[in-house]
């Protein structure tokens, strides 16, 4: 067997897996909904896959597993734009802790299992958490609730049970000195958190001032956005033109994460707090008179009616309640949280390191809904594969209308035998992407749906590659190809070029002016203006974000070239080992196998897509096009602004004051609002004022808006 074909296999048998796990949770959600009870179905699954697994194959897929969650930890907790749903995020939580149980031999202290997964971002001040903020274990069946509860009863005499919704927002810290609030600060890593006070500040529904509070107070709750304000946001950021947020999760904590406490006060944030975490002085001994206490205190808390439970079958008829009223609820909840009542007894049953062992949190599986497929929409991708969307009758799903799931490929339609008109059932896993489970019934003389034998923009024949599932277009000149490369190329995490919108690059496209990435650096000012959309100034920025893109440093240009499998990490990873165009271009697949965490499959990719005639000819055009062709180091451990303070003053023309700040934070340095003799550089854009005035009093330097851009693309001096 080659290695490709290994990986694929292995890749197919992970698949199979997973889609045994969610048939498991589908299973059991189908039989929590008509009230029966659940047997332990995935987890059986789980053993019997996993037995027959390897040692080396479980240390590999282990392995795979960690790197996986911290990528998507940071991309949840750190950058607010989580790229998978919660569920998918769980399951594979889950496979890692099964795998990690099976096969202790690959333990290790800082797995995913044992930590909590956000951090600190270097924005804020830090708080160091004096109580630890934890997590919840998760449980996905009643079976498995039960399995918690019964672990409770062995531990502790009695324990009686408080059934609350998990509301879907961040976790937060509030602290009290004599009544007033001193200090708010996130979960971070459980230990330190980030200071965000003054963002707190703008939730109306957190009590600056408490009457008969102890001295010292702290307690935890969580921050939301009600979903109405989420709706309000999203039309909003749709009319500006922005990416709108992916759920109302993510709008809160990227609306409290903001350096600007004015962008968190627009944002209609609310809390509800759930925790004492700390007081000096008597409070109740429980949990529920201790929501209690914190609203007669001042706090919004939600106070279960049902007050405790003692027996499975009543925290079982909550959480049923719970899973039946969440629909009409003011914001998300993604379960229901468990927890024994009385502190002693917490506290006689501890915790592990990343959660406490006398809470559970019941997660709710992916909402299913049924409705009518009207269309089957192609879409060309920029490596030609032809992806089918299906468009239906809109949905809501989650919170949100839904009205498109891809259909993969022709497998995956014909497996289900999904034909136009049908009626189909849609799920969104989590939040965030919405997917196509089954159909369910046949519109009347419905054909087999079958994919077309031609690219449905260049009309080139499509070819299937043996060996995979999709369909493509092999014409690398298919202009819905070079429109998809082109959008990738210009994108953040690629060349970075501000202002080049999909529409933008139609519209050159459409114009002749176009006919391949590297012709993006022969534009003029003047070419853009005759665009009827863009307006001379814009025109102007535009040219100069072309041209400072040439500067990039070449893992930007590896990545934005869209070679199969290598994202922005991995083309990081290859510049490191390569760190030029002309020693990559020359590199063997077994060369850059010797990269840890690139298998046979991304060398091959690599090799043979930079071997390719049109390829070369793209790079070699961008050579001469001034594009640079060296590695430049990583950026995130630039540190040239390190204990210097920037002040802004003036209108910038090239880029937004926001940015300019997100800039100089990134690179370790303060900006501050008033001129003083701790001043670095006081930055004078058009038409400063008094702060340029007082910086030529005090001798502070000043630098133009051309000269801070100059400093932003300097190399780091340190590296
Ligand atoms: P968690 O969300 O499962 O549970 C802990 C949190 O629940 C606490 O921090 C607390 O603030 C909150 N909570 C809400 N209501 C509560 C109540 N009534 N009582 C107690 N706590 C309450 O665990 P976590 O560690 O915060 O996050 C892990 C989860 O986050 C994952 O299970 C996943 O769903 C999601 N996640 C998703 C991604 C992704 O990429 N999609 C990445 C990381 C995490």
């Amino acid at each position: 067997m080659t290695g490709q074909r290994r990986q694929k296999e292995k890749r197919k048998k992970h698949k199979k897996k997973d889609e045994k796990i969610v048939k498991g949770l589908a299973y059991a959600v189908g039989l929590w909904y008509n009230k029966r009870s659940v047997p332990a179905v995935y987890a059986g699954c789980h053993n019997k896959e996993n037995r027959i697994m390897d040692e080396i194959t479980a240390k590999q897929r282990i392995s795979e597993l960690r790197k996986l969650l911290e990528t998507y930890n940071e991309q949840y907790y750190m950058q607010d734009n989580p790229s998978v749903s919660d569920y998918e995020y769980d399951m594979r939580m889950r496979e890692l802790e099964t795998l990690e149980q099976q096969y202790p031999q690959f333990a290790a202290p800082d797995s995913p299992t044992h930590h909590v997964g956000g951090g600190v971002s270097r924005t804020f001040d830090k708080v160091q958490h004096t109580v630890q903020m934890m997590s919840l274990q998760d449980v996905f069946s009643f079976a498995e609730m039960d399995a918690f509860l019964q672990r409770c009863q062995e531990a502790v005499p009695q324990p009686e049970f408080i059934v609350e919704p998990k509301i879907d927002g961040l976790s937060v810290s509030l602290e009290y000195t004599n009544g007033v609030f001193t200090r708010g600060s996130t979960r971070g890593d459980g230990f330190v958190g980030e200071d965000v006070t003054a963002n707190l500040r703008t939730i109306a529904n957190i009590p600056r001032q408490l009457h008969g509070a102890p001295p010292f107070l702290e307690v935890r709750g969580e921050v939301y956005m009600p979903r109405a304000s989420f709706a309000a946001l999203v039309e909003q950021q749709e009319q500006n033109g922005e990416t709108p947020a992916k759920n109302p999760r993510n709008a809160a904590a990227g609306s409290l994460r903001q350096k600007d406490a004015a962008v968190t006060a627009q944002r209609s944030l609310d809390i509800w707090i759930f925790n004492i975490q700390q007081a000096d002085g008597d409070y109740p001994q429980n949990h529920l008179d201790s929501l209690r206490y914190l609203e007669s205190l001042g706090f919004p808390t939600v106070i279960p009616r049902s007050g405790r439970c003692q027996t499975a079958a009543q925290v079982q008829a909550e959480i049923e309640k719970i899973g039946a009223a969440r629909d009409g609820y003011a914001y998300d909840t993604d379960g229901v949280v468990v927890k024994v009542d009385s502190f002693a007894q917490r506290e006689e049953m501890g915790a592990t390191s990343k959660v406490p062992k006398w809470a559970a949190a019941f997660k709710f599986p992916p909402e299913e809904k049924e409705t009518v497929l009207r269309e089957i929409q192609l879409s060309v991708g920029r490596t030609g594969v032809i992806t089918p969307v299906a468009i239906f009758d809109p949905i809501q799903l989650a919170g949100t209308a839904v009205s498109r799931a891809t259909l993969h490929n022709q497998d995956f339609i014909s497996e289900r035998d999904i034909r136009l008109g049908d009626t189909i059932v849609v799920r969104k896993a989590g939040e965030i992407i919405p997917e196509v489970l089954r159909s369910v019934k046949h519109a009347e003389d419905a054909a087999p749906y079958q994919l077309p034998e031609c690219c449905p923009v260049c009309h080139t024949p499509a070819v299937r590659d043996p060996e995979e599932a999709a369909l493509r277009c092999p014409n690398p000149d298919c202009p819905a190809q070079l429109m998809k490369r082109m959008i990738h190329f210009v994108s953040k995490d690629a060349m970075n070029i501000d202002g080049l919108g999909p529409q933008n690059l139609a519209a050159l496209q459409n114009g002749g002016l176009l006919h391949s990435v590297a012709d993006l650096y022969r534009l003029t000012a003047t070419q853009l203006v005759e665009l009827d959309r863009v307006a001379e100034k814009s025109a102007d920025n535009l040219i100069r974000a072309i041209d400072a893109s040439r500067a990039n440093s070449l893992d930007r240009l590896i990545f934005a070239l869209g070679i199969r499998g290598i994202g922005s990490r991995a083309a990081k990873l290859l510049c490191e080992r390569f760190p030029s165009m002309d020693a990559l271009l020359s590199a063997t697949a077994a060369e850059i196998q010797e990269i840890d965490g690139f298998g046979e499959v991304m060398a091959e990719s690599v090799v043979s897509a930079l071997q390719e005639p049109h390829m070369r000819q793209l790079i070699q055009h961008l050579r001469e096009a001034g594009c640079n062709m060296t590695y430049q180091g990583a950026v995130v451990e630039d540190t040239r602004f390190a204990g210097m303070t920037f002040v802004l003053t003036g209108t910038l023309s090239a880029m937004k004051r926001s940015e300019a700040k997100e800039q100089i934070l990134r690179y370790g340095g303060k900006v501050s609002g008033s001129v003083s003799k701790k001043t670095t550089y006081v930055v004078a854009g058009e038409a400063a004022g008094s702060k340029l005035d007082k910086a030529n009093e005090l001798g502070i330097p000043v630098l133009s808006e051309e000269e801070f851009r100059q400093k932003l693309q300097e190399r780091n001096e340190t590296k």
